[in-house]
């Protein structure tokens, strides 16, 4: 029986992986297709553990390699990602933006130079999506021919915008969001034994992301702009237009938090429908059971309904780069024409 790797769900591709790790049966490139934030860059890293570690269980998580993984400082692990791509390159961190055929280059001159410590040499490119054209082209000529000792392993949250020639070399892993109580489950246990309700919150409020739920547990100020965040849609429903009418124009300055409210609000939507519909179970805002309860007795499912579409072309205008601020007037001015403020109907 193998060492369980240290992996949060995603049962189907580790046993997979594992069986395969035990036949010495690996592909010579895999790609960790799935939404953001689920383990596709955790899953990546114990799979370069397991093919590079001294010790007799692989992958142990103590020996000097697997803690040199861990660290991203095994001589025969390249990354490939921006922040790699800035020192290769020697250029500013700010000019970074996609990876470049130069960074592809260089990589394959140091992949032809067989590994110095282990059997393998595994380069990860966790946001694959990332390559130009032209690096991905050049790219393609690793994944024809790669050395007999090489690893690749990519990883993206877009496999649409990979080209099909590379997506068809390598072993496509399709990783989806993990069920919720498996992380409310895993953020009870070392290393971060959370408190049960604590968990459940964050389980809850993650979707279905584990790294977002570590990323909340370990960094407060997360928790607190999502609070931000629900007190503004408030005061979007209970104010008036001119108070609309500033809040888009805050939202339209700021397009990143603007994208995140707008997928908060979103979430808070749904609740409120599935609470009209009588779906007691599977709220994502659990803390806020009561005050979606009230909303929920005095907007009807149509008013919810539409508000959600609304919000839902709202966030695919703002993908597509059209006037922000445009996009959020028209918006925040459809609640107070769709309906009065639940607030003041109560
Ligand atoms: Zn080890």
């Amino acid at each position: 029986m193998a060492t369980k790797w240290p992996i949060i769900g995603h049962h189907h591709a580790v046993s997979l992986l594992q069986r395969e790790v035990a036949r010495g049966e690996l592909a010579h490139a895999y790609l960790f297709a799935g939404p953001p934030q689920i383990g596709k860059q955790t899953l990546s890293s114990i799979l370069a553990q397991a093919l590079l570690c001294q010790g007799d269980d692989p992958p142990c998580g103590d020996c000097d390699s697997c803690r040199r993984v861990v660290r991203r400082q095994h001589p025969d692990l390249q990354i490939l990602d921006l922040p790699a791509q800035t020192r290769l390159l020697g250029e500013k961190t700010s000019a970074q933006h996609v990876l470049k055929i130069e960074t592809i280059r260089k990589v394959q001159q140091g992949l032809f130079r067989r590994p110095l410590q282990a059997d393998h040499k595994v380069i990860l490119i966790p946001e694959a999506h990332l390559m130009t054209t032209a690096a991905a082209n050049a790219f393609l000529k690793t994944l024809e021919e790669p050395p007999p000792y090489a690893l690749l392993l990519l990883t993206t949250t877009q496999v649409e915008d990979l080209l099909p020639t590379i997506v068809s070399r390598c072993q496509v892993v399709p990783l989806h969001l993990l069920r919720i109580t498996e992380i409310e489950t895993a953020l009870q246990r070392p290393p971060w034994k959370l408190e049960a309700a604590q968990a459940r919150l964050l389980a809850h409020l993650s979707g279905g992301r584990i790294g977002w739920a570590i990323r909340a547990h370990e960094d407060s100020s997360v928790l607190e702009e999502r609070q931000e965040t629900l007190e503004t849609l408030q005061r979007v429903l209970a104010g008036d237009d001119l108070e609309r009418m500033e809040i888009a124009e805050r939202m339209a300055r700021l397009p990143d938090q603007g994208m995140e409210t707008l997928a908060a609000w979103s979430t808070w939507w749904r609740d409120l429908l599935l609470l009209q519909s009588g779906a007691d179970n599977g709220l994502t805002n659990v803390d806020r059971r009561d005050e979606l309860a009230r909303v929920a007795r005095v907007w009807d499912v149509a008013e919810t309904y539409s508000a959600l579409s609304t919000l839902q072309e709202t966030i695919s205008a703002l993908e597509h780069n059209v006037n922000a601020l445009l996009a959020w007037e028209a918006f925040l001015l459809s609640l107070s024409v769709s309906g009065q403020p639940a607030e003041s109907r109560t």
